[in-house]
């Protein structure tokens, strides 16, 4: 199998995109840590799919805002699996608006987990994957973070600065042999899309040339090929997985 013997963290897997990630790499032969913030049973029945598999699975509540606790998170999946191969960067929120709108909560929330998120993940597993000299970090950013997106400013500076972290982290530990980039979703099939008014959908389907919303497991086999050895040559990019709305 392409990712067998291999351990990873997945940000935010307790359902969506990232559930789809975790049971990808584990279909591939990872062990996964399932996290999560407050959809425990989620979660837990996430890890049971990951279990049958025949791969380890751990579920661990954790806000990824908050430093100390994916210092944490990362401290445990070293632990359970002995190793941390592959970090997945994949939690994050909206709290969509139009700029004249956005409370200064709203901005602070959305910059915490999708950003400072990310860093403070990158941060703790970049240790043990420096020690090993082998590594894959992939975060999930957005077309949004492309183009910008009206409404979401606040979401859409979190998601480009997530871009330019990937960079940075790519230049930093490339001589390390860890790998760093990022993947760009178009519309996608989940409870955040399925939040959003349905003329805003239509309107985003018309500049779809392939002309439908994509699937979590379509961004998963991103995800996947980036986490092995196939990739290893890659570093520093940002793959769209849109359908071929942003070209
Ligand atoms: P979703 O369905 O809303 O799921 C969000 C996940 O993140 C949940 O597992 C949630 O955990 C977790 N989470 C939220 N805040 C967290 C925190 N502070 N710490 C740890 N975990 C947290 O979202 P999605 O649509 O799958 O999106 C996943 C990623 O793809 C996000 O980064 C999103 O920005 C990006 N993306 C999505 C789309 C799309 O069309 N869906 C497009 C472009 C980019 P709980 O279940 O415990 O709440």
């Amino acid at each position: 199998m392409y990712l067998n013997g291999r351990a990873a963290i997945v940000t935010g897997s307790s359902r969506g995109i990232g559930r789809a990630i975790a049971l990808a790499l584990a279909r591939e032969g990872a062990d996964v840590l399932v996290n999560y913030t407050g959809r425990e049973a989620e979660a837990g029945s996430v890890a049971g799919e990951i279990e049958a598999m025949g791969r380890r699975a751990l579920t661990f509540r954790a806000d990824v805002a908050n430093a100390e606790e994916a210092s944490r998170m990362v401290a445990a999946a070293v632990e359970n699996f002995g190793r941390l191969d592959i970090l997945v960067n994949n939690a994050g929120i909206t709290r969509d608006n139009l700029i004249p709108r956005i409370r200064e909560e709203d901005w602070d929330a959305v910059l915490s987990v999708n950003l400072k998120g990310a860093f403070n993940c990158i941060k703790a597993a970049v240790r043990p994957m420096l020690k090993a000299r082998w590594g894959r970090i992939i975060n999930i950013t957005s077309v949004a973070g492309i183009s910008g997106n009206a409404g979401q400013a606040n979401y859409a500076a979190s998601k480009a600065g997530l871009i330019g972290m990937t960079k940075s982290a790519a230049r930093e530990f490339g001589s390390r042999n860890i790998t760093v980039n990022a993947v760009a979703p178009g519309l996608i099939e989940t409870e955040m899309t399925g939040r959003l008014p349905e003329e805003v959908k239509i309107r985003m389907l018309a500049g779809i040339p392939l002309g439908r919303p994509g699937l979590p497991e379509e961004v998963a086999s991103v995800v996947v090929f980036l986490a092995g050895e196939a990739a290893s040559y890659v570093t520093g990019q940002v793959i769209v997985v849109d359908g071929g709305m942003a070209m």
